[in-house]
């Protein structure tokens, strides 16, 4: 709504003018002067040079043009904030079926075998169950030395598993599992993977290009990766939506993009929302929201293993 009550401010003087023409038609018999204008414009662009013609035209078309993208950011707008209210489901542990916690790296693994995220309290339930050195999920014996590990990530990157693909770029963009730093290859690879679905190769794109951190800056090319990302429920991205929208003063839209994320277990959006509430950028009722949405979100990700897990240190 705002985009286009913003396109109808571009153009207040024509509005104006063709209503005073308008009535002009109704009470005088004679030729109006908006008919003589319309007339003698529409003769003398017959013998108008060619430049002139082709200058209306491109008026009309950059006119033209303005509208259609203020409709592409208005859709997009609303994609954005309707979308992406459920975390996508390689965020649930493969084993016991819940969605876990966050941040996700530290309250699971991923397997290099099956490429599967699996919780800290099903990989404890598997330590206590004598299931040691192998996979807790698809029961592949787990190698020790990171060559081993490597062949098997390369083996499904092979076959175009966008998870592998995320994963050896993220291995190429920290230089570890036995890999030299290289940062265009991992840019490479986590474009490869987010084409084929990956949510966090799209939000780790959004992080180097925002940041610039081994690549030059664009932030607008890292914020349209951010936005693919959070539209398919990765919650970090909607996070750094929300940080993105606060850092340029759209309050507003900062509360919209935490008040999503709160609600699916983010702490830092809750804090966001509740620093929004306290500088009175936030209503009440929409902090109230966001820490009742956290904190069924935070109850729905617990289970007794994972308590567990956590107080042993995994
Ligand atoms: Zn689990
Ligand atoms: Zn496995």
């Amino acid at each position: 709504m705002q985009t286009h009550a913003l396109a109808d401010a571009d153009r207040p003087e024509r509005s104006c003018q063709l209503g005073l023409q308008l009535s002009g038609d109704v009470h005088d018999p004679r030729p109006s002067s908006w008919e003589r204008i319309k007339r003698k414009t529409l003769t003398s662009c017959a013998h108008q040079p060619r430049a002139l013609i082709y200058n209306m035209s491109d008026e009309a078309a950059a006119a033209d043009l303005a509208e259609s993208a203020d409709l592409a950011a208005l859709n997009l707008h609303q994609r954005l904030m309707s979308s992406g209210h459920e975390r996508p489901e390689g965020d649930a542990c493969p084993i016991c079926f819940d969605l876990i916690e966050l941040p996700m790296k530290k309250h699971s693994r991923i397997k290099t075998c099956c490429m599967k995220n699996v919780c800290n309290g099903c990989i404890l339930a598997a330590v206590l169950s004598g299931l040691n050195d192998m996979c807790e999920f698809c029961r592949t014996p787990i190698p020790d030395d990171d060559a081993s590990k490597l062949a098997m990530v390369q083996k499904r990157v092979s076959k175009g598993n966008a998870e592998a693909i995320n994963l050896l770029g993220d291995k190429y963009y920290s230089g570890t599992l036995g890999l030299a730093k290289n940062v265009p290859r991992a840019i490479e690879l986590w474009t490869e993977a987010a084409e084929l679905g990956s949510s966090e190769a799209h939000n780790s794109l959004g992080f180097v290009y925002c940041t610039g951190k081994g690549v030059e800056e664009d932030r607008p090319r890292g914020i349209r990766h951010w936005q693919q990302a959070a539209m398919k429920g990765d919650v970090e991205s909607r996070n750094n939506l929300g940080i993105a929208e606060y850092k340029n003063g759209n309050y507003k839209l900062a509360v919209q993009h935490w008040l999503i994320s709160a609600k699916l277990g983010h702490e830092d959006s809750l804090n966001g929302v509740k620093n929004m509430f306290m500088k009175g950028h936030a209503t009440k009722a929409q902090y109230a929201g966001a820490l009742l949405g956290y904190r069924d979100a935070v109850e729905e990700m617990k289970s007794p293993q994972r308590e567990d897990a956590k107080r042993v240190g995994i």
